[in-house]
């Protein structure tokens, strides 16, 4: 595994990244197998966070004794200073250490959240405390909003930069990349498979290698999922026609509206799946109509809960009209299950 600076930090790091959140779905025992393995393979970058349910414990299990041979990266959503020690301290003790690589701002989207963190008593002005006492090394922040994050960057008060980017999600490359690489501020591109919906890995990642400034964070649920994406790094990078095809292919396919599978949007009030029931098309895209019925049964059942409430939308960061497609993933669903 090939390592790489992580912007001006003058930390060293794996050239792609271990994202946190799909070890959540898997028991701790296996969790812990699957981070090793990966740590084995030659990756030293783990990036997680207080929102992520036991992700950081179960790093911190996985690592405990080798601390320093790792660079580890989490988050606090909250926007206020006091909560955001309080989450700072945490995750020292549920990743088993008394430091912190990197402590980024998680999901500033909107002006509300800029102006909150960077307030006197917000979370900006608790980090710098933080790291002054040495328990975080950098601060740095991410987004989904991609003027937010621009506007981010250029504050030049953060180390790195994570946003989605990904073959079909890729405005980041213009303004964001550039001005992210005139600061020597990292970028740390969260969803390389457009949150679950681009199921090639090759593609993705033959993408995503023509960027040698950004560095991938790659989610992982198995050891054979850490395998496929580790052999593709021991070869050189080609781009041939056909991946352009399949690229093309899934962009006309998905469009803008899709859901990435954040699950920022949940819980819902009246008990709407809405992760699962949002993909149901990819589902179906993916197997026979009455397998993908039977698969997501559980979740679209729920959908007829919905009462339109919107209180979903409002914590979507794609702003997806969610009860509109929900209902339209219903219908698709009775027909395929033959109500
Ligand atoms: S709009 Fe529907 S799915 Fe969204 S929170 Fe309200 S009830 Fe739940
Ligand atoms: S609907 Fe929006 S918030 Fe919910 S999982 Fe999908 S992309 Fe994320």
């Amino acid at each position: 595994m090939r390592t790489k600076e992580l912007g001006k930090t003058g930390l060293t790091i794996s050239e792609i990244g271990f994202g946190g959140i799909p070890i959540i779905r898997v028991d701790t025992e296996n969790s812990i197998k699957i981070l090793q393995h990966a740590y084995d393979q030659g990756i030293t970058f783990y990036d997680t966070a207080n929102l992520y349910r036991d992700s950081e414990d179960k790093i911190g299990r996985a690592f405990e004794g080798k601390r320093q041979n790792i660079v580890i990266a989490t988050k606090t959503i909250k926007r206020d200073a006091t909560s955001a020690l309080e989450q700072l301290e945490n995750s020292l003790r549920m990743l088993r250490t008394d430091y912190i690589d990197l402590y980024q701002m998680h999901q500033v989207a909107q002006e509300r959240d800029y102006d909150a963190a960077l307030a006197p008593g917000g979370v900006y002005e608790a980090l710098l405390k933080a790291k002054e006492q040495g328990k975080i090394r950098h601060i740095g922040v991410t987004s989904h909003s991609l003027p937010m994050a621009v506007k981010l960057v250029k504050t030049d008060l953060f180390s790195t930069i994570q946003f989605p980017f990904n073959f079909i999600e890729d405005a980041a490359k213009d303004e964001l990349h550039v001005e992210a690489k005139k600061r020597n501020i990292a970028v740390l591109a969260m969803k390389p498979f457009a949150g679950g919906v681009i199921d090639n890995a090759a593609v993705a990642f033959a993408f995503l290698r023509q960027f040698p400034d950004v560095i991938p964070l790659a989610g992982f649920d198995s050891i054979e999922s850490v395998d496929e994406i580790i052999s593709i790094y021991r070869q050189e990078n080609t781009v041939t026609s056909r991946d352009l095809e399949i690229m093309e292919e899934y962009r006309a396919k998905l469009g803008k509206r899709f859901c990435r599978r954040c699950e920022y949007c949940q819980p819902c009030p009246n008990g709407v799946l809405i992760t699962p029931a949002m993909g149901y098309k990819i589902f179906v895209s993916r197997m026979s109509p009455a397998v993908a019925a039977d698969f997501a049964k559980v979740a679209m059942e729920s959908v007829p809960s919905c009462t339109e409430c919107e209180e979903c939308i409002s914590r979507c960061p794609y702003e997806l009209p969610i009860p509109k497609i929900l209902k339209e993933n219903y219908e698709l669903y009775k027909t395929h299950c033959g109500k």
